[in-house]
């Protein structure tokens, strides 16, 4: 699987991807993450990627003209694909939409900046989704991008030691995560769940499935709604 991120930063990407899990999984050719700066693109003289709004107000936007260029630079796109605009106003990212990403063989992620796009590049690219990592804003797309390679990259084969341990993590199953303790068993007076001592499997994985069901219903009830 392949991503293809649109940035003026790719310098925070590549920090990113190179390490950890993501790291080795690019190592691994699990994944393959290229990072591309669209000022490289842009056929102004001083390379300008932006300009200020029409209509007047603070802020600069995003022209097309780079963004569409450094598109048209990556085609034909690996398939099937996907193309993704960052932006607070998208569908909001989940672990629904990384399972349907993680069927993706090409997926471009487009970072804005500034005020963000100039709308017309929705027109100009069509197959371009807007997606949001959630109800904030923040000064760039790379962190939301980057939150999607993550949150993608573990779902697919081979990027995860054992893929147990994503199948049991919270959201896989509809649930939250199970509470996890680890050596000593009893530190500053807080013992660990004596169940979790006893070496009994099938106990242990009843109290498991018992506590995220019981942590679900007390913080996310709305995933026992869906
Ligand atoms: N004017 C935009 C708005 O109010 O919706 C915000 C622009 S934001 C300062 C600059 C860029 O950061 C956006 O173009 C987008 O790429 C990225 N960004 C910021 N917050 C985001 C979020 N919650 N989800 C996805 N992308 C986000």
């Amino acid at each position: 699987m392949k991503f293809s991120i649109l940035t003026l930063f790719p310098e925070v990407i590549e920090a990113y991807v190179s390490a950890s899990i993501v790291g080795r999984a690019r190592q691994k050719g699990v994944v393959s993450i290229e990072a591309i700066n669209f000022r490289d693109f842009s056929t102004d003289v001083h390379r300008k990627v932006d300009d200020s709004p029409f209509g007047g107000g603070s802020g600069m936007v995003l022209t097309c003209q780079p963004l569409e260029s450094a598109y048209e630079s990556l085609l034909p796109l690996q398939q099937p694909a996907r193309v993704l605009m960052t932006t607070p106003t998208g569908r909001r990212f989940d672990h629904r939409f990384a399972l349907e990403l993680s069927e993706a063989q090409h997926v471009v992620l487009f970072c804005g900046h500034y005020e963000g796009f100039d709308e017309r590049i929705k027109t100009l690219i069509p197959e371009m989704e807007e997606v949001s990592i959630g109800d904030y804003v923040l000064t760039g797309g790379e962190l939301p991008a980057l939150s999607i390679v993550d949150a993608v990259t573990r779902l697919l084969p081979g990027a995860v030691q054992k893929f147990t341990s994503v199948e049991a993590d919270s959201f896989y199953d509809g649930l939250l995560d199970y509470p996890h303790f680890t050596r000593p068993a009893e530190y500053k007076g807080l013992k660990v769940p004596e169940v979790l001592l006893s070496g009994n499997h099938a106990a242990i994985e009843q109290w498991r499935k018992a506590q995220a069901l019981e942590r679900t219903r007390r913080l996310r009830p709305d995933l026992l709604e869906s």
